[in-house]
């Protein structure tokens, strides 16, 4: 049978387009997936600086109304018999830093920054945070600034009012905070010699904030993310293929069922017009690079007319249909049998000569005059055909002739009285 036509470009064609519709939108999924599971992270990574930011300015907060509230009094006397040293810086400035109770106790005074250092130390020790009190003309060699924390006091003195960094390059990797003090009354009450000015930026407290906990934090939801990015890239590119696998399925049944219809007589379910014509054409294109020879049977029912005006339409459609079957059921199996008119058909019949071809044709004519047709009224018919056989000749130029000779001859056929085989002519 003549295979495929006309809908085989058409399917070629929507399979590429599936085939590069399936990549897209593989391409799109990880690009769609990839983006939000990242946009995640990063929203996240930004939520853990922005809290690790609120806990340094809550410190901040913290150490600066502590620091306040020693300065308000000039600082604050502790006793040495809970083992207070003395700080030296103090004498340094002139400030009698020691003293003794009517009842013996000896004091040391604690300044501002001598107290947060000491604070500092406390909540090391406890959270592992730390804080500098500091200014880059501390006299405490401790309360120098650090390089950050230089450049953050000269950021402060341009109007920053804060400055943040991640510090890695340490033995344990930390959040830094920082946040200028402005210098008021009771700092220059001491700092006497350091030239401060009421309302200046001299100093600042920084607070640095272990992050392993953060760290692993962030890594935990990384890898969370990682494992719903990928179980999402393979729901999302499982499923979106597999819908498109089933619906590409669905168009390959419709484009071969299109197919099949292009190319089959409905009534018979023989080969229709078309396609027995171009199968010939294939046929006689073979014949022709092969050397093989190639017969033409053509048919027609004989008063079929009769039928039709006798017993109705109806009836004449179920003779078609087991006359196709019955002829079907009769050529050999390498023929191809078409309808190619009303009640005509054609047996293309490759490597047979003329010989085979008038034998095969007087078996189909015998069998269909020795069988019964039903009619939808239950009437038993009996049928005749007629046939006219061509075979190939050196000299045709194109299988229309050979077509030409077998119609000569079915209609020679009809001539002679119909229900008989009739050679088409050595002249014709
Ligand atoms: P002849 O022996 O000379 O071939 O006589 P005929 O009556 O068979 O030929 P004619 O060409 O006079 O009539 C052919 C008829 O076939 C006419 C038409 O109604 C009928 N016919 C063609 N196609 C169909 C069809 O699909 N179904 C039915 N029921 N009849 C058809
Ligand atoms: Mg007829
Ligand atoms: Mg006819």
């Amino acid at each position: 049978m003549p295979s495929t036509y006309y809908i085989t470009g058409l399917a070629r064609l929507t399979e590429r387009k599936v085939r590069a519709f399936r990549v897209q939108l593989i391409i799109l999924i990880v690009i769609y997936t990839v983006s939000i599971f990242t946009g995640v992270y990063f929203q996240s990574e930004n939520l853990q600086q922005e809290s690790l930011r609120d806990q340094g300015a809550s410190y901040f907060n913290l150490i600066y109304h502590t620091r306040a509230w020693n300065s308000q009094y000039g600082g604050t006397w502790v006793s040495k018999s809970h083992g207070a040293l003395t700080n030296p810086y103090l004498t340094d400035l002139g400030i009698s830093a020691n003293t003794t109770t009517v009842d013996g106790d000896e004091l040391t005074l604690r300044n501002p920054a001598a107290m947060t250092r000491e604070i500092s130390e406390f909540t090391k020790e406890d959270s592992g945070v730390t804080f500098h009190l500091t200014g880059d003309e501390a006299s405490n060699p401790e309360n120098l600034p650090d390089e950050w924390e230089l450049e953050s006091l000269v950021a402060f003195k341009d109007g920053a009012t804060w400055s943040e960094t991640f510090d890695r390059s340490g033995a344990q990797d930390v959040y830094r905070y920082m946040q200028p003090l402005a210098v008021d009354d009771t700092c220059t009450e001491c700092h006497t010699h350091e030239r401060y000015t009421a309302g200046d930026t001299e100093g600042g407290v920084s607070i640095s904030i272990p992050i392993a906990d953060a760290d692993a934090q962030l890594r935990r939801t990384g890898f969370i993310l990682a494992g719903f990015a990928i179980l999402t890239l393979i729901a999302g590119i499982g499923s979106s293929q597999w819908a498109i696998g089933r619906l590409w399925q669905q168009i390959r049944d419709a484009n071969s069922r299109l197919e099949r219809m292009a190319i089959t007589d409905e009534l018979t379910g023989l080969a229709n017009r078309s396609a027995a014509m171009h199968h010939l054409r294939d046929e006689y294109a073979r014949s022709r690079r092969s050397g093989s020879s190639l017969s033409l049977i053509e048919l027609d029912i004989d008063h079929f007319k009769s039928i039709n005006d006798t017993l109705g339409h109806a009836a004449g459609d179920s003779v078609l249909h087991e006359l196709g079957a019955l002829m079907s059921d009769t050529v050999r199996n390498y023929d191809t049998l078409g309808r190619i008119g009303g009640e005509e058909f054609l047996v293309i019949a490759p490597d047979t000569n003329e010989n085979d071809a008038l034998l095969l044709a007087q078996r189909i004519i015998d069998r269909v005059r020795s069988a019964t047709f039903d009619s939808p009224e239950g009437i038993a018919l009996l049928v005749t055909i007629s046939a006219g056989v061509s075979t190939l000749r050196d000299t045709d130029n194109d299988c229309d002739e050979l077509l030409a000779r077998a119609d000569g001859a079915l209609y020679r056929a009809k001539d002679a009285g119909r229900d008989r085989v009739v050679a088409a002519e050595t002249t014709e």
